[in-house]
């Protein structure tokens, strides 16, 4: 199967090129994009724009809108790849993820793979990219947990004992990574957990009162207070459930003191991921399908950034973006935003 062209013999329509706003801007490349041969509508986590689950086929050319003004003259180094609506949905790779993921590697560019999801190790996330043909080693990933990780490493050295809610793949990387772990699920002695230097919160599943109380007495007591991400929610195949935003908003209420937040669209993520690479905003770029994380994220790390139309957003909904949810271009498919770096790194020299 052609990747590129999934659902190749319906009909292209001519998508409007030029609808920049902003500055004399036009559309690099005239677009034309074939119909969606699925378009359920939901709201993306957070989202106060109704926005789409279209997946678009690729037609001929495909950059729609780039926004902003001349070309950076800074060379590209790394590109960060949001994963969920970009790379795969659900268990199926999108199409021209791998070749992405190859292009990416053979012009010799560092790869970030990114999610907010704090539940799996990256370790688990290089294997589920292996198995959709996309090699990245587990150094390659960041999750939202490999972000705190990295950060109380750079700017909380002090942090050595952490009071844990979230899944067994995020205990497991903070263990990993050295810090005394205590989960809030384990029974017993307020005043220890209450002695830990940390509370970091992700998604946990199986969240209950005890847990919640464990954690707010230790953030009462003087722990730091961590948010691996503060998504509100998030998708499942039977609709969507609270996410790590939920549980942090009951402890930011029950203990009046507001978190640290690391993920998307909050800038410690991405400003994790530079420092680990050691690499300036303006050498990276983001590759992001939801405008206001992956799009707002990288404006607020000061990173270029490219909507590709592969998960939550549809071309409609990219004439309502503003403001910091307004991307740098915008890409109808994994194809397009390849052109767009390869013509980047050409013009970079
Ligand atoms: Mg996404």
């Amino acid at each position: 199967m052609n990747l590129l062209h999934p659902y190749g013999g319906l009909p292209p329509f001519p998508l409007v090129a030029d609808k920049a706003r902003t500055g004399g801007a036009r559309a690099r490349t005239a677009g034309r994009l074939s119909r969606p041969n699925a378009a359920e509508s939901y709201r993306a986590p957070d989202s106060r724009h109704k926005v789409s689950s279209t997946v678009w086929a690729a037609s001929s050319a495909r950059i729609i809108l780039p926004v902003s003004g001349p070309e950076p003259a800074t060379r590209l180094r790394l590109v960060i790849l949001d994963m969920d609506g970009v790379l795969y949905r659900g268990d199926q790779p999108i199409p021209g993820a791998a070749d992405l993921a190859r292009h990416l590697k053979e012009a010799g560019l560092e790869v970030r793979y990114a999610t907010n999801n704090s539940m799996f190790t990256r370790a688990e996330y290089a294997a589920r990219l292996e198995s959709m043909g996309i090699a990245a080693s587990p150094d390659e990933i960041v999750t939202s947990t490999a972000s705190t990780i990295e950060h109380l490493r750079r700017h909380e050295p002090a942090v050595r004992s952490v009071l844990a809610v979230g899944a067994q793949g995020m205990i497991d990387e903070l263990q990993a990574a050295g810090f005394a772990v205590r989960h809030a699920a384990e029974p017993g002695d307020p005043t220890a957990h209450a002695l830990v230097d940390a509370v970091v919160v992700g998604l946990d599943p199986e969240i209950d009162a005890s847990r919640l109380a464990a954690a707010a007495d230790a953030i009462r007591a003087g722990a730091r207070f961590i948010a691996t991400n503060a998504d509100a929610r998030y998708p499942t195949p039977t609709g969507f459930r609270p996410g790590a935003g939920a549980i942090v908003a009951a402890l930011a209420d029950a203990t009046g003191v507001t978190p640290l937040v690391i993920g998307k669209p909050a800038p410690a993520m991405f400003v994790a991921i530079l420092e680990g690479a050691g690499v300036t905003p303006a050498e990276a770029i983001v590759i992001g399908d939801n405008p206001e994380s992956d799009v707002a994220g990288a404006h607020r790390s000061g990173i270029e950034s490219i909507l590709v139309l592969t998960g939550v957003t549809d071309a409609d909904a990219v004439d309502e973006l503003t403001g910091e949810l307004r991307p740098d271009h915008v890409a109808a498919d994994l194809a397009a935003a390849w052109e767009l770096l390869a013509g980047r790194l050409r013009s970079a020299g």
